[in-house]
């Protein structure tokens, strides 16, 4: 049987197949052998089950359309980046390491800033049209005053998101909000993939240290949210580190909107170097004089520095 758990609201069959039964798995040991994991997210063959204990075997590990490794994620279609205007405050230099990570992955992303109604209008105005330079549109909202959230329940519907983003910026208080908002009664619908087991517990919001603003963080598995529009979010705490190891020198570019938007600009011209790396070489077409050139130089040397060592 190959199970899609909790893509339905309740028990039944469809297509043939049992769904919305949570059963919990072990792996079979074959799989383990040839260092197959099984992710949260995967979708996989289950044997040998017990419906009256609800258990199983993973036979198999379905082909991922995606996969990300930092969370451990699979069939992930949408990232969602979530920062705060204040407490901790929007740091560009933070947010662009976490923007390369995210584009590193290929998977589309939205970049939502929360703690919105903490800054007056002016300070939204101007970070709009500064990441516009950047090549973002940024959703802004507050968990707080509930602005935007609607927006974000629309966009996270019918898709499998990952939530991310440094600690202390709302990552639970956002999911909690949208489990009340979205998922109303449906306390039932909460699972967590690694333990197998149902979790009724509300997302445990962090403190913010006052100190340095930023929150303290408890646990490090992924849970996946199942949403009433038929979507997942997974959340991620306690990976608020982007690691980067994705991403190489000769990638770093592509991760950056405004260097892929000078160099289509400059089309049919190019730089002359096919491995040029932006950085004032002979006949490069890219400026240097964009507002993030600064971070591109600086995640640049802590590339090469890496991969010295690797
Ligand atoms: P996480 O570490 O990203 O999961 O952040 P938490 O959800 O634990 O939130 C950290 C702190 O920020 C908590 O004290 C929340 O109550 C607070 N918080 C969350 N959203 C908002 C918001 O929109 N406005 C304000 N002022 N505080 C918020
Ligand atoms: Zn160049």
């Amino acid at each position: 049987n190959s199970l899609e758990p909790s893509r339905s609201d309740g028990e039944g069959f469809e297509g043939g197949q049992r769904i919305g039964v949570e059963l919990l798995c072990v792996v079979r040991a074959l799989l383990k052998k040839i260092k197959r994991r099984v992710l949260v997210g995967d979708k996989v063959l289950v044997g040998s089950i017990d419906w009256v204990d609800q258990r199983g075997m993973i036979e198999n590990v379905f082909q991922r359309k995606s996969e990300i490794l930092d969370p451990p994620v699979a069939n992930v279609d949408h990232l969602l980046v979530l920062f705060s205007m204040e407490q901790p405050k929007l740091e560009p230099f933070s947010l662009t390491r976490f923007l390369v990570e995210a584009e590193s992955t290929g998977i589309p992303l939205t970049l939502a800033l929360n703690k919105s109604e903490l800054v007056e209008e002016e300070t939204l105005i101007a970070w709009k049209s500064r990441l516009r330079n950047w090549g973002y549109v940024p959703l802004f909202c507050s968990v707080e005053s509930k602005k935007g959230l609607d927006t974000l329940q629309f966009t996270l519907r019918e898709q499998t998101s990952v939530i991310v983003g440094p600690s202390g910026v709302g990552k639970s208080s956002l999911i909690n909000a949208l489990r009340s908002n979205q998922c109303g009664a449906a306390e039932d619908n909460w699972f967590d993939p690694i333990l197998g087991s149902k979790w009724f517990e509300e997302q445990r919001v962090g403190e913010v240290s006052t100190r340095s603003g930023r929150g303290k963080h408890t646990t490090r598995h992924v849970s996946l949210l199942p949403l009433s529009g038929g979507g997942y979010l997974a959340d991620t705490p306690g990976f608020n580190q982007p690691s980067l190891m994705k991403v190489t020198k000769q990638s770093l570019a592509q991760h950056f909107p405004e260097i892929q938007k000078m160099l289509k600009a400059s089309e049919p011209a190019k730089c002359s170097f096919n491995d040029c790396l932006h950085l004032g070489e002979r006949g490069c077409v890219v400026k240097g004089d964009w507002e993030r050139y600064p971070y591109y130089l600086q995640l640049l040397d802590e590339i090469k520095i890496r991969e010295e060592f690797q």
